[in-house]
């Protein structure tokens, strides 16, 4: 569900036309709505009422300040995953008590950081991040309250990489060595044992992954409060998937999820903390990009667009699949196959391929539909190009809430060694 709809033609933003915003920043642009973000905030958050829980949003799917600010708003914790990520939710608005930090490779300096914030929990991944952890917050006189992040090898059943919770994967610690290591961690200084985590993939459409995922953590949970240990929550992470494609089936809805979550853990009577990305800010945002040209070649015909692989990568990195849809809705005849590219030099450069588009001209504005989520936040500036810029809409009203930079600005982070000299 989502806010982004024709009216007379003219797809909208809200109630701003995507032209208005096009005319005054340029594009590509993303341009993400207020009212879906909480509308998936709400229901996913109503989903698990009648049970104590917390839902840390993963800015790593968004994190566009305003966009954290908009869901701290509405009472988000976040999932952070490294020290700029904590920075951002500080700066957002998150109190530190209502944030987690995940991540396998916490550096010194950002476990320093977290603990002088005095953050709710680290999702500890590792037995080198454990002694670590523990070593620095004893040093500075702290205690670091912690959960385990255990692999239930499960399979998420979905694309390889952002598959996390089975035993080839880098993430978490193995289920066969979970208890032996929560023993460890009781009897480490500056560690408070707190709580147990998970987080298996990404994009999952199937409650099946996560049904069994919640059934061996409970019975972990069982045998690990038997051994003496007091877990407070359970943190399932985030990865339920979202409708990309409108011929797709509906993947589970929050309510489903959370009677799965409910069934299989309520006993326990544990809180609940959430990480979801994806779900919150995938379909509240689009990217909006220019045709430049159409190219018809022997083989294939190419819309080449403004907005390329740098500004949205997930077709060329996942294989995914994202809505082309005319910003301007007009009949004109029949679709045409083409791929829709980009500008870079690159033959993976494309945002769709073999697609039917409608008979697009130069100058037309097209909508890439469900790119909120790990679209601007694995921008970059390949082949120089700008740094994307991100527009917030509430209602009838816009905001521009990151710049496109300059060419001045992304140039100036150069500078020449001490040995050269332009005047040569
Ligand atoms: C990526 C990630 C999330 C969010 O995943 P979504 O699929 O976007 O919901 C949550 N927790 C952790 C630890 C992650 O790495």
């Amino acid at each position: 569900m989502h806010f982004f709809e024709y009216r007379d033609g003219i797809m909208h933003a809200e109630d701003v036309d995507l032209r208005t915003i096009a005319a005054e920043v340029g594009t590509p642009f993303y341009c993400y709505s207020r009212a879906t973000l909480e509308r998936h905030y709400r229901v996913f958050d109503e989903a698990f009422a009648g049970v104590e829980h917390m839902i840390c949003y993963s800015p790593k799917a968004n994190s566009n300040l305003a966009v954290m600010r908009t869901l701290a708003e509405l009472g988000a914790g976040m999932d952070v995953v490294s020290e700029g990520e904590l920075r951002r939710a500080r700066r957002a608005g998150v109190p530190a008590s209502r944030i987690v930090f995940s991540g396998v490779g916490k550096t010194d300096r950002e476990i320093s950081y977290a603990l002088d914030e005095d953050i709710h929990c680290f999702n500890v991944e590792s037995v080198p991040e454990l002694e670590v952890l523990s070593q620095i917050a004893a040093s500075k006189g702290k205690t670091a309250r912690i959960s385990l992040r255990i692999n239930p090898d499960v399979d998420a059943q979905t694309h390889q990489k952002i598959s996390t919770g089975k035993a080839e994967n880098k993430f978490g610690i193995s289920w066969a060595d979970a208890e032996s290591i929560y023993d460890r961690a009781r009897n480490m200084p500056g560690l408070r044992i707190i709580g147990v985590d998970m987080h298996i993939g990404s994009q999952i459409t199937s409650l099946e992954p996560f049904e069994k995922a919640c059934i061996l953590i409970g019975s972990l949970v069982e045998r690990l409060r038997a051994a003496g240990h007091d877990l407070h929550h359970i943190d399932l992470g985030g990865g339920l998937g979202i409708p990309y494609r409108d011929s797709d089936p509906v993947p589970p809805l929050p309510a489903a999820y959370a009677e799965m979550a409910k069934r299989t853990l309520g006993h326990l009577g544990c809180k609940f903390i959430l990480e979801p990305g994806r779900l919150i800010a995938g379909n509240a945002g689009i990217m909006v990009t220019r045709v430049i040209y159409v190219k018809r070649g022997d083989a294939k015909t190419f819309v080449i667009a403004d907005g390329a692989m740098n500004d949205l990568i997930r077709p060329t990195l996942y294989e995914a699949f994202h809505e082309i849809r005319p910003v301007v809705a007009e009949d004109r005849g029949e679709g045409m196959l083409a791929d829709l590219v980009g500008p870079i030099c690159e033959s993976g450069d494309f945002l769709a391929q073999d697609r039917i588009l409608p008979q697009v001209e130069r100058g037309d504005l097209l909508a890439v539909m469900t790119a909120g989520a790990y679209g601007a936040v694995q921008s970059g500036t390949y082949n120089t190009r700008p740094l994307v810029p991100e527009v917030l809409v509430s209602g009838d009203r816009f905001a521009l809430v990151r710049r496109r930079p300059t060419y001045d600005e992304m140039i100036d982070l150069d500078s020449f060694a001490d040995w050269q000299r332009l005047s040569d």
